[in-house]
């Protein structure tokens, strides 16, 4: 099995307008230079500390998305070059986000995380705690001191609940969907939705055919992930 391989068949799979986020997590240096040289340059990481080692190691074109659950206290670690937070969940989380940015003179584009799946265990915001969030922005856009300008909304990000059954996944995508439709009509300097980050290994396929502009796939081109 190889990665190179795994990576060029993916690619050339996907819709032309639909981007692929590497995802990398748990994996060494050598698995993403592999994927590097044969032309990938967005890779996506879970952990702030991994995601900072490997950062420092690679290549500085390569484009480093955050894809885990973000803790407020460690924004600072990844503020200076991350290019993409995909699970910001609450507005206290982007107004540290903001802080850190601004500290970097720099404006960080972030997903809001929705929650599509059953289970209770994965992270997200209702579409009741979405529109709070686009209120906020919407005032600080308007305000003399906008207080949210070193950050961005730039899409919606879901993951479907883990399960075999096709119209269960299809439904939540189908929702996710439904909702980036009606919040991309908003636009202002610090809100414009342009990507919907759906689809893993599992079930990218699908996430496309809802709609998806970009999918996170890490097992389908770098093997099984083991964890200690
Ligand atoms: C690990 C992870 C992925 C990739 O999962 P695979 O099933 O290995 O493709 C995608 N998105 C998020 C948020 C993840 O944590």
């Amino acid at each position: 099995m190889s990665i190179a391989i795994n990576l060029t068949e993916i690619k050339s799979s996907l819709p032309e307008d639909v981007t692929l986020v590497a995802v990398s997590k748990t994996k060494p240096i050598s698995d993403l230079m592999e994927a590097y040289e044969v032309g990938q340059r967005i890779f996506g990481e879970n952990y702030v500390q991994e995601l900072v080692e490997k950062h420092e190691q690679l290549p500085k074109d390569i484009q480093w998305h955050f894809i885990g659950h973000l803790q407020s206290r460690k924004v600072k670690l990844i503020a200076p070059f991350v290019s993409l937070i995909h699970g910001v969940d609450s507005l206290k989380l982007l107004q540290e986000i903001n802080k850190q940015a601004e500290k970097n003179n720099r404006v960080i584009d972030c997903l809001l995380q929705i929650h599509i799946a059953e289970e209770e265990s994965k992270f997200g915001l209702d579409e009741k705690e979405l529109e709070e969030i686009l209120k906020q922005l919407l005032d600080s856009a308007r305000s003399d001191n906008n207080n949210l300008k070193n950050i961005r909304i730039v899409g919606l990000m879901g993951m479907a609940t883990f399960t075999e059954d096709q119209n269960q996944i299809r439904k939540e995508f189908t929702y996710l969907k439904s909702l980036f439709d009606k919040y991309s009509k908003q636009n202002t300097d610090n809100w414009n939705l342009k990507i919907l980050s759906m689809g893993m290994s599992g079930d990218y396929q699908l996430a496309i055919s809802c709609g998806s502009t970009m999918v996170r796939i890490g097992s389908s081109i770098f093997g099984a992930r083991q964890y200690q």
